[in-house]
């Protein structure tokens, strides 16, 4: 069959299922088109996205600014390599950096790469400036961590399906449980060889898990105390997701009023990825001061695609649209009335027990085993209803529409989510 001629949904998956890997598993929906909060399908019907290719597509989808700027800049000068300078990086470097509060930045391309690059560097670190001795480094990281994929990234993960079979695993990683402060201490305090403290602000994939309040304040001064880097994986929190610049916005130049300033904290390194670039482009970046940055010297990291003109042009204008439309506030604004209205409803729901996140991510909690199909069925239903979600678990569904979302569009999809869920109710 032509290429050219207009596919039906059945044919497209089944292409994909012959063809491609069975690394994933979709919802079966085949998306054409994307204009800001909508996405259709190829017989034209539209849906709310909730989920924002996990929180890459923040800006919404095609937003203008962004395609514009990835147009202009692909008709001029796409990839020169970093063998050779390009008349975008430098600017994009001093903007990306004004605009998060560091001395430097690392550009890469995925989120995975940006966490690999924030390891090497703290290991790095860790030898030429705190004196660790060679190969002796431990980096300490959470239960139930989401980091990506490569080998390194899934050494350190509980997820079994991403582990199995993928080893042997790299070395050098403590696991200690999430949010639990008392765990921190007792390890970064137990060695002279801790490195770094790597952590997701909210834990997305695991399925949104919000700390304490004070969880990452007292992290940060941890390690302050000890001589570890604090690391902040930022991928899916950063980028206005969670009602700030941050989830742990401290001297960046974000223009929020923060509610608890002093719950938030600078890390040492910033790594960013998805909405850094509005899910245009892949662009990823790891953002640190020159005590730590400057350690790493030619030659010994690096990427072809890293830091090319189209991500930085790309790049700018997506964090441009993020703090000219407001994106935090809007975030933070409609996140509380989702939670409220969800959390109205669960009160007399027996399919759904619980609401939680913060900002634009969020997840309910569904009255089922983690086993169990039940949150897949729902999905299932809410796309038959107009609305694409898709579970973290058995029993979990994430809520992550793209933050230019308005009021009446959010109360919207409440209802629509509202009434799906009492399609379940037992
Ligand atoms: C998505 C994600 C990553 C990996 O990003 P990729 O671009 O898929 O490699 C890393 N960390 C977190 C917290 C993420 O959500």
């Amino acid at each position: 069959m032509s290429v050219l001629e207009k596919m039906s949904s059945d044919e497209v998956i089944a292409l994909e299922n012959k063809y491609g890997a069975h690394n994933y598993h979709p919802l079966p929906v085949v998306l054409n088109r994307g204009e800001g909060v909508y996405v259709w399908d190829v017989d034209g019907k539209k849906y709310y996205d909730f989920l924002s290719a996990y929180s890459a597509v923040n800006q919404g989808h095609c937003h203008p600014k962004i395609i514009g700027a990835m147009m202009d800049q692909a008709q001029t000068l796409t990839l020169t390599s970093r063998a050779f300078y390009n008349d975008k990086l430098g600017v994009y470097e001093e903007y990306v950096t004004k605009y998060f509060g560091f001395d430097k930045v690392l550009p890469m391309n995925t989120g995975a790469e940006a966490v690999e690059t924030a390891l090497k560097l703290c290991r790095k670190w860790a030898y030429e400036k705190k004196g660790i001795p060679e190969n002796e480094a431990q980096i300490i990281v959470c239960d139930g961590n989401f980091h990506g994929r490569t080998t390194t990234i899934i050494s350190f993960s509980n997820d079994e399906n991403a582990r199995r079979n993928f080893g042997p695993y790299t070395a050098g990683f403590i696991k200690i449980p999430y949010d639990d402060i008392d765990a921190l201490e007792k390890v970064i305090t137990s060695s002279k060889n801790i490195a770094g403290f790597l952590v997701e602000p909210i834990q997305g994939e695991a399925g949104v898990y919000v700390p304490a309040e004070d969880y990452l304040a007292k992290a940060k001064a941890l390690c302050e105390a000890n001589n570890v880097l604090f690391i902040a994986d930022e991928v899916q929190t950063g980028i206005a997701r969670t009602g700030s610049l941050l989830a742990v916005c401290g001297n960046c130049s974000c223009e929020n009023q923060c509610e608890q300033q002093a719950s938030y904290v600078t890390p040492d390194i910033l790594i960013l990825g998805k909405a850094i670039s509005g899910g245009a482009y892949p662009v990823s970046a790891v953002l640190a001061n020159d005590t730590i940055m400057n350690v790493i010297k030619p030659g010994q990291h690096g990427s072809t695609f890293g830091g090319n003109p189209v991500a930085a042009a790309v790049a700018m204008a997506a964090l441009d649209v993020v703090s000219e439309e407001h994106l935090s506030q809007n975030a933070r604004h409609l996140g509380k009335i989702f939670r409220a209205e969800l959390a109205k409803y669960i009160e007399t729901s027996n399919i759904a027990t619980l609401v939680r996140g913060k900002g634009l991510l969020n997840a309910v909690v569904i009255n089922d085993t983690e086993e169990s199909d039940t949150a897949w069925n729902i999905c299932m239903a809410l796309r038959d209803n107009g609305l694409l979600a898709k579970p973290t678990h058995g029993n979990i569904i994430r809520f992550a529409p793209p933050l230019v979302m308005n009021e009446e569009q959010l109360l919207d999809c409440v209802s629509i989510i509202i009434e799906t869920l009492k399609q379940f109710e037992k």
